[in-house]
This record gives C-alpha cells, sequence and structure tokens, in this order.
C-alpha cells in the first residue's frame, strides 16, 4: 500500500491495512504458531511453494506489518525485522558474505559494528578493509579484491557525524559489481533516502530514532530490489546456485528482486534466528507513526543547540552538518537538505577531564547509552561505546578523546540550552 503516499502519510498508514471487522490499530500476534487445515499445507509452506505464517522465528504477522511500513518509507522492495540493529548489519553482510569472502567498510560507523565487522566476523573467516570515506575513488578502489562482495558504510555516522557521498560510493561499488549497502539508522527515511542515490540495501537500529522513546531494541533490513544478482552470479553463489539446505532452491530465480529478503528469512533467520518479538515491533510502530513529526524537531533543536556552542568562548570545536562551518555542510545538504539528525558532537577546552566533568554537571540531559531519542541524552564514545579501541583506532574513526556526544531530545530548545548554559559555567 501506498508507493505514492508521502512519508507522512506513510508513517501513520502503511503495513497494517484492516480488511472488514478487523482491529483498525496493528494487533500484537503473540503467538509462536499458526494453524492450518491439514498436513499438505503446511508442508507447502516449508518448501516455500505458499506464502504464510508457520513459526514466529520465521515470520509474524505484527513484524511483517511494520517491516513493510519501512520498506514504504525507505521505498523498498521486501524488508525484515531483527532482533537489534546488530543482527541487521550482522544478516545484511552475511546473506552475501561466507569464509573466505572480503567486503569494503567506512572506518567512520557505529564501534558496535566496528567490533562485528573487524574482529568477530573475521573469527568467521570474513575480512573487511576499513576505508576513509573521504579518501578518492583511486584510494577507495584500490581495496577491492577479487573476493570483495560489498560495501558497507553509514548515511551520518555514529559519532563521528561523517556525512557519506552515497552516490559517489554506488558509482564505486557497482563498477565492481558488488552491492552498497548504507547502514541509515541517523539519517532515518525522512531527512534520506538511500536508494534514491544508487544504495542497494538499507539496514537501521530501530532502537534509535524510529523507536524514538528508548523502548525497545531493533533492527531492519530493507531492499531495494535493484542489484542484479545473476549478473554477477559467480560473485554470489549463495543467491545464484542451490541450496542445499533448501531442496536446492536458487533464491535469486525463484524469487528474482526479492531473494535477498527471502534467502535472509528462509535461511539466516531460520538458522540463527534474531527475530524482533512481536511486542517489540508493536511499539516499534507506534514509534514510527509520529517519525515523521519528531525527526524534523530533532533537527530544529539540534540546529539552535549546535549554534549556541559554537558561539561558546569554553568550546573548542562543535560538528553539527547543519553548521555552514561544517565540512560537510554542502554533502549534507545535497543528501538532506530536511536536516540531517539531532546528534551533535563538540569538545571544551581544556580537553577530556574537562569534557567528562562538565558532562557530569549537565541536569537535563542524562548520561545514557543510548542515542536518538525523544529525551536529550549526552555520552562520552572514548569512556564508554567505544572503549575497546585505541586511541589510534578512535582518532581514525574520526573519534577525538574528548568528544561528546550530544543526542539533542524534543524538549524545549531553550531548556536544552538553559542546562548547558549552567553546566558550562561551572566548568
Ligand atoms: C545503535 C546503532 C547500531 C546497533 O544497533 P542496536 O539496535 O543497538 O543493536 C548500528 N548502527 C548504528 C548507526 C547505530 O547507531
Amino acid at each position: 500500500m501506498g508507493t505514492n503516499y508521502k512519508p507522512e502519510t506513510i508513517c501513520i498508514q502503511s503495513g497494517w491495512t484492516p480488511k472488514k471487522g478487523e482491529p483498525r490499530v496493528l494487533p500484537i500476534y503473540q503467538s509462536t504458531t499458526f494453524k492450518y487445515e491439514n498436513s499438505d499445507q503446511m508442508g507447502r509452506l516449508f518448501d516455500l511453494e505458499d506464502t504464510g505464517y508457520f513459526y514466529t522465528r520465521l515470520q509474524n504477522p505484527t513484524n511483517d506489518a511494520v517491516a513493510a511500513k519501512i520498506t514504504a518509507l525507505e521505498g523498498g522492495i521486501a524488508g525484515m525485522l531483527t532482533s537489534s540493529g546488530q543482527a541487521a548489519n550482522y544478516y545484511a553482510i552475511f546473506n552475501i558474505c561466507e569464509a573466505g569472502d572480503h567486503f569494503i567498510c567506512s572506518n567512520s560507523i557505529y564501534g558496535g559494528t566496528f567490533n562485528l565487522f573487524g574482529t568477530t566476523m573475521k573469527k568467521q573467516g570474513i575480512s573487511c578493509t576499513f576505508i576513509n570515506p573521504d579518501a578518492s575513488d583511486e584510494e577507495i578502489e584500490a581495496a577491492f579484491l577479487p573476493n570483495t562482495k560489498a560495501v558497507f558504510a553509514e548515511t551520518i555516522s555514529n559519532p563521528s557525524l561523517v556525512v557519506l557521498d552515497i552516490e559517489r560510493f554506488a558509482e564505486i561499488a557497482h563498477r565492481h559489481g558488488v552491492p552498497l549497502i548504507i547502514d541509515n539508522t541517523f539519517a532515518t527515511p525522512i531527512n534520506c533516502r538511500p536508494f534514491e542515490w544508487g544504495a542497494d540495501i538499507v539496514t537501521h537500529s530501530t532502537t534509535k530514532y524510529m523507536d524514538g522513546h528508548a523502548m525497545s531494541v531493533g533492527g531492519a533490513i530493507i531492499d531495494s530490489g535493484n542489484f542484479d544478482w545473476m549478473a554477477h552470479k559467480e560473485k554470489f553463489p549463495g543467491l545464484t546456485m542451490p541450496d542445499e539446505s533448501y531442496h536446492g532452491i536458487v533464491y535469486a530465480e525463484k524469487f528474482g528482486k526479492t531473494a535477498f529478503i527471502m534467502k535472509a528469512t528462509a535461511q539466516l533467520m531460520r538458522d540463527l534466528g534474531s527475530i524482533q518479538s512481536p511486542q517489540n515491533a508493536f511499539l516499534l510502530n507506534v514509534g514510527l507513526e509520529t517519525l515523521h513529526l519528531r525527526v524534523p524537531r530533532h533537527c530544529e533543536n539540534a540546529q539552535k543547540v549546535a549554534e549556541y556552542l559554537e558561539g561558546h568562548e569554553k568550546v573548542a570545536w562543535v560538528n553539527y552538518a547543519g553548521l555552514k562551518s561544517n565540512k560537510y555542510y554542502s554533502l549534507a545538504k545535497k543528501y538532506m537538505p530536511g536536516g540531517t539528525c539531532g546528534v551533535i558532537s563538540f569538545g571544551l577546552k581544556g580537553g577530556r577531564d574537562v569534557s567528562v566533568n562538565f558532562m557530569d554537571r549537565l541536569k537535563l540531559a542524562a548520561i545514557v547509552t543510548h542515542v536518538a531519542d525523544a529525551r536529550t541524552c549526552v555520552l562520552h564514545p572514548a569512556s564508554h561505546t567505544h572503549r575497546q579501541m585505541t586511541d589510534e583506532q578512535l582518532t581514525e574513526a574520526g573519534i577525538a578523546p574528548d568528544l561528546i556526544r550530544f543526542s539533542v531530545g524534543i524538549e524545549h530548545a531553550g531548556d536544552i540550552i538553559a542546562d548547558l548554559e549552567q553546566a558550562l559555567a561551572a566548568v
């Protein structure tokens, strides 16, 4: 439903379309199992010959309705929910890479993803080369190997706030016959739809703006349907060759444009089981209904806070792509003309210790391991989320040791600024 609707309408109306006498509001299908009339009906589902629900580890109607809404928001063709953003990124890569394969990733990404790709997946035999997203085409192309299967980056990186030149990355990936996977968590489809710029697959940590209220951890994978797996048959045997664990199905042949999500569901979700609970999907859907109202407010507030900080004598630097002084201002204007996100990073004069002292004095902004929700919150990546990284890795990832990640909420901007002011006055 609703390919022609605007995002505001999709947020409210898409996904769940009740028929006669059905609940107006998306119900929580709190059931692990689904009933059939006879054994053959169920058998056909297991053979992927029929569509239908049989076990919630694979698919659940509540989850599917919410995935359909996010798919519509992104302008994709198929989508699925996962238990977390971590699971979404893991599945997105593991769906096309196996032991012996390689992929390329921006070095400015979320710390959890950095560990997953750089350490854990390496133990599974999948290697990753991290590249600077601002490197020249030649430098990035030099990272491609014969076994490279994908390129991965974030629209706006968490927490370094690098804005990706998506179009350029899509062109590079496609020149080498591989898909571009974009983690669109910070921008959300309200601010940027990476498929319009050539990205092939989008992932989300729905834990952030999509849920928006810091209530449930979740993730999503959306496919544009644009990448032609069969045109690169040798590169992607998992999609283009028979799956022995599924009676020899060839996903790309049987499912065409929806092959990527079908495989990730039928094979990866079946075997790894990182499903989102229908209860969480229901809460996520409530969050999505106001995404189009909240995201612009986050951006408006963040712009005011960034401008305030930039003018403050105790502030050493501010990083926010909405500031004219920012390195990524013009890229942000191109890809996110309506605003980037509510997250700002900055450092205080005097360095790391002053930054930590300042954070402890904030009253409204809470110190929490979270970002991108309705309540203003703050975090020091070097002491918290990115603790495992060496100073060298931190610097490479664009995270100064004094960097404060400030996630601007949707309270009154004046109250947020007043809180900053009293804490700044005290350090
Ligand atoms: C938080 C985050 C993740 C991980 O998501 P979880 O839901 O916490 O597992 C991945 N990518 C980005 C950009 C994030 O901000």
